[in-house]
C-alpha cells in the first residue's frame, strides 16, 4: 500500500515537471552517460534516431498543411505580401550581423592562432553549390507531389502559398477544402505534441553519442574555436535578439528566452532546423502567443532560408582558416565573407552538417586554403549544435517581431508565466 502510494507520488511528480526540465535532465544524463561510456554510447544512439525519426515524420505534412492555412487564414493579398516582406528584410539584415558578430570575435581571440594546419590537414573536396539563378529557378517544382515525397521545403513552401492563393481567390467553392485543411493543420499540431513527449528520452541518447564519440581529449587544442563559435552564438541570441525584441517589439526579453527553451535544445540535440520546426512552431503559438497565421507563414520559411547560427559560424571558421594558414585578409575580403555567408547561409539545407558543405563556398569565393574544412570537420558536430540552436532562435525573434506588428501577437500569452509547452 505504502508502494503504491510513493509509485503514485512519483508518477505524479513526474508528470507534473515541465517538459522542458525534462528535455534537460535528459541532454545533462546523456552527456554524463557519454563520457563515462565513451564510444561504446553508440548503442544509445538508436533512441535518438527514434525521437528524430519521429519528428522527421512530421515536417512534410505539418508545413505543407498549416503554410495553406496561414495562407488561407490571410484573405488579404496586401497583408501577405507585407508580413513576407517583413520576414525578408529581418532575416537577411540579422545574418548580416550574425557573421559581423563572427568576424568580430574571430578577430579579437584568434582561433586559429598557433593551430599546425599542415599536419592536420587532409584532402576534403569542397562540394559545388548552386548559383543563384540555379537556386530560384529549383524553388519551383515540376511535380509537387515529387517535393512533397522528397520533402523539399522550398519547394513545398511556394506550393503551397499558390494552392492557398488561389482557394483564396476560388471564394465559397474553396470551403471544403479549406476546413479539409485546418482539420489536417489541427491533427498534426496534435501528433506534434505526442512525438515531443519523447523528446526527454531522444535528447538523452544523442547527447549520450556526441559526448562518448568526442570525449575530452579530442576537443582540447579546437576549444579555442569552439568556445568563439558558442561565445558568439550566446552574444547573438542573449544580446542582439533580446534586444531586438525589446528595442523593436516593446516586449520583455526574459519572456522571449523563456519561450526558446524547447525548440533550442530539439535543436541543439538534433542538430536540424528543418527537423526542430514542429518543436519550433508550437513554442512560437503556445509559448508565445504568435498567431497560426503568422508562425505557419514566417517559421518554415525562416526554417529554410534564415540561418544566423550558420552565418556567424561561416564567419568564425573563415578567420579561424585564414589565421591557421597565416592568410592576411583585406577589408574587401571582410565584406565578400560577409556576402557569400549571407547567401550561402540561405542555401544552407536545415539539416546536419549542411552549413560545412555551404563553408566550401565561402571559402573557395575568399580563396582560402580548402584543407581547412578537413579540421572544422572534426568537431563539426559540436558547431552543429551551436549554430542550429541559433537558426531556431533567429526563425522565432523575427515571427514574435512580425506578428506583433501586425497586432497578431497575443500578449497574455507572451507574457504568461506558464508556458504551455512546458507543462507535460
Ligand atoms: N544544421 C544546421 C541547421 O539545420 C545547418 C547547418 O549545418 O549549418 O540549421
Amino acid at each position: 500500500m505504502a508502494d503504491e502510494m510513493t509509485m503514485q507520488k512519483e508518477s505524479n511528480f513526474l508528470s507534473r515537471m515541465p517538459i522542458w526540465q525534462k528535455i534537460l535532465i535528459g541532454m545533462i544524463a546523456g552527456m554524463v552517460v557519454g563520457v563515462v561510456m565513451g564510444p561504446q554510447a553508440e548503442v544509445l544512439k538508436p533512441l535518438g534516431t527514434l525521437f528524430i525519426n519521429c519528428i522527421k515524420m512530421l515536417i512534410v505534412p505539418l508545413v505543407f498543411c498549416s503554410l495553406v492555412v496561414g495562407v488561407t487564414s490571410m484573405q488579404d493579398t496586401k497583408k501577405m505580401g507585407r508580413v513576407g516582406i517583413k520576414a525578408l528584410v529581418l532575416y537577411l539584415g540579422t545574418t548580416a550581423i550574425a557573421i559581423s558578430i563572427g568576424l568580430g570575435m574571430a578577430t579579437i581571440f584568434k582561433p586559429g592562432v598557433g593551430i599546425d594546419m599542415v599536419a592536420a590537414a587532409t584532402a576534403t573536396g569542397a562540394k559545388e553549390a548552386p548559383t543563384l539563378v540555379q537556386t530560384l529557378l529549383n524553388m519551383i517544382p515540376n511535380n509537387p507531389i515529387q517535393a512533397l515525397a522528397a520533402g523539399n521545403i522550398l519547394q513545398i513552401i511556394v506550393f503551397a502559398i499558390g494552392l492557398g492563393v488561389s482557394l483564396n481567390l476560388v471564394g465559397e467553392k474553396s470551403k471544403p477544402a479549406v476546413a479539409l485543411f485546418e482539420s489536417l493543420a489541427e491533427a498534426m499540431y496534435k501528433l506534434t505534441e505526442l512525438v515531443m513527449k519523447l523528446a526527454p528520452i531522444g535528447v538523452f541518447g544523442l547527447m549520450a553519442w556526441v559526448a562518448g564519440k568526442y570525449g575530452i581529449e579530442i576537443l582540447m587544442p579546437l576549444m579555442k574555436v569552439i568556445a568563439v563559435v558558442y561565445i558568439g552564438c550566446i552574444i547573438q541570441v542573449v544580446v542582439f535578439y533580446s534586444g531586438l525584441i525589446k528595442v523593436v517589439g516593446r516586449l520583455s526579453p526574459v519572456q522571449y528566452l523563456k519561450g526558446l527553451v524547447n525548440p533550442a535544445i530539439v535543436a541543439f540535440t538534433t542538430t536540424s532546423s528543418s527537423g526542430t520546426l514542429p518543436a519550433t512552431m508550437r513554442s512560437a503559438r503556445e509559448d508565445l502567443g504568435v498567431s497560426k497565421g503568422i508562425s505557419s507563414f514566417v517559421l518554415p520559411l525562416g526554417a529554410t532560408i534564415n540561418m544566423d547560427g550558420t552565418a556567424l559560424y561561416q564567419g568564425v571558421c573563415a578567420l579561424f582558416i585564414a589565421q591557421a594558414f597565416g592568410v592576411d585578409l583585406a577589408f574587401s575580403d571582410y565584406l565578400l565573407i560577409i556576402m557569400t555567408s549571407t547567401l550561402a547561409s540561405i542555401g544552407t539545407a536545415g539539416v546536419p552538417g549542411a552549413g560545412l558543405i555551404m563553408l566550401s563556398l565561402v571559402l573557395t569565393t575568399v580563396g582560402l586554403p580548402m584543407e581547412g574544412l578537413a579540421i572544422v570537420a572534426g568537431i563539426d558536430r559540436i558547431l552543429d549544435m551551436a549554430r542550429t540552436s541559433v537558426n531556431v532562435c533567429g526563425d522565432m525573434m523575427v515571427s514574435v517581431l512580425v506578428a506583433k506588428s501586425e497586432k497578431e501577437l497575443d500578449e497574455s500569452v507572451y507574457n504568461s508565466e506558464e508556458k504551455a509547452t512546458t507543462e507535460s
